[in-house]
């Protein structure tokens, strides 16, 4: 947990950024847990995900932008990307996520209404071309404004879907409220470092809270996307899915790029839909330090480069 804390309180460090991009190591796990600095690598490594019976989102990594221009850069990295998919003919195969501070929400006052106009055109051209979005949630600050972005765009848009975070409290009821819509709701544990006395500290506690929200989800009218590497969650949903008359296309199984990539394979023949979070741009930093912080496994060369300096 110290370690958890002190590698996600790294994410918002400058001079450790600097250290870390300059670590071979570091330069590894990209290469691992992240498709490719362009678009066209991301498109590729759809392809190959495809050939594999696998679905995919596609993340462009970059978060908490400073300025509207690169909040609108964002946009057009989205856009750009959703052509490329439609012209490669995988658009069946691939969906879109977005993380709203990328296109501008925490950008101040302004920053709800840039981000609802960014995510409406890329909702737009995600829907000309056949395929859909689902929002990222980022830090405890944006959970109400991320909602308050999908009610707001779902008029629209009803195939937009958004991710909800187990560790925190207030998301069983989020979950009933969304259960009772046709929402898509990506269930994940979370990744940030919410206030404790807001969110479930312990392990047992983040997955129990899990397993309820599992459930809620698939009684509900919800299509429940099932993040998560663990196998007994994983082993719960598919249990949960069957005891409530939910075939394999009722709801999905969804892993990250470069993590248990033989289960992922393993799981989609067995016949489950699997899709793999796929990230792919320059902006990895922030995103690869969360995915340290989730895996202890994963920190020894993060110490080893960290200690030199
Ligand atoms: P953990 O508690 O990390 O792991 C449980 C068990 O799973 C481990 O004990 C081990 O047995 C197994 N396991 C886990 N990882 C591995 C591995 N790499 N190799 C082998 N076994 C492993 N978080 C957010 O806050 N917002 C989001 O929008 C968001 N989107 C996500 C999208 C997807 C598709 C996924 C998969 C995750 C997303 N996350 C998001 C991250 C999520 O919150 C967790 O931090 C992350 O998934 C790790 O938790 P876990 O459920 O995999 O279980």
């Amino acid at each position: 947990m110290v370690l958890r804390n002190a590698l996600l309180a790294a994410s918002g460090s400058g001079r450790l950024r600097a250290a870390v991009e300059r670590s071979a190591a570091a330069r590894s796990m990209v290469r691992r847990f992240i498709a490719g600095e362009e678009a066209d690598d991301a498109v590729r490594t759809v392809g190959e995900l495809a050939g594999q019976g696998l679905l995919a989102t596609v993340d462009r990594l970059g978060e908490d932008v400073g300025h509207p221009a690169a909040a609108e850069e964002a946009v057009r990295g989205y856009l750009g990307l959703l052509e490329r998919l439609d012209d490669a003919g995988l658009t069946g195969a691939a969906e879109v996520s977005v993380k709203p501070s990328a296109v501008g929400l925490a950008l101040g006052p302004e920053g709800g209404a840039l981000a609802r106009a960014g995510l409406d055109r890329i909702c737009a051209a995600a829907a000309e071309v056949g395929t859909t979005v689902t929002l990222d949630m980022e830090d405890e600050a944006a959970v109400e404004p991320t909602l308050g972005l999908l009610r707001a765009l779902r008029e629209r848009h009803p195939s937009l879907g958004v991710a909800v975070q187990s560790y925190l409290r207030r998301t069983e009821d989020d979950v009933r409220a969304l259960a009772a819509q046709r929402v898509r709701v990506r269930l994940v544990k979370g990744a940030y470092a919410p206030d404790p006395e807001r969110a479930h500290t312990a392990r047992r506690d983040v997955d129990a809270a899990y397993v309820r929200c599992l459930r809620t989800l698939m009684a509900g009218e919800a299509y429940p996307m099932v993040a998560t590497h663990d196998p007994r969650l994983i082993g719960i949903a598919r249990a949960l899915a069957a005891r409530y008359g939910r075939d394999r296309k009722g709801y999905e199984l969804q892993m990250i790029y470069g993590a248990r990539p033989d289960e992922q394979l393993r799981l989609a023949a067995a016949g489950e839909r699997m899709r793999v979070y796929v990230p792919y741009g320059r902006d990895w930093y922030g995103y690869l330090l969360r995915r340290l912080a989730e895996r202890p496994a994963n920190v020894g060369f993060a110490a080893r480069s960290l200690a030199t300096r």
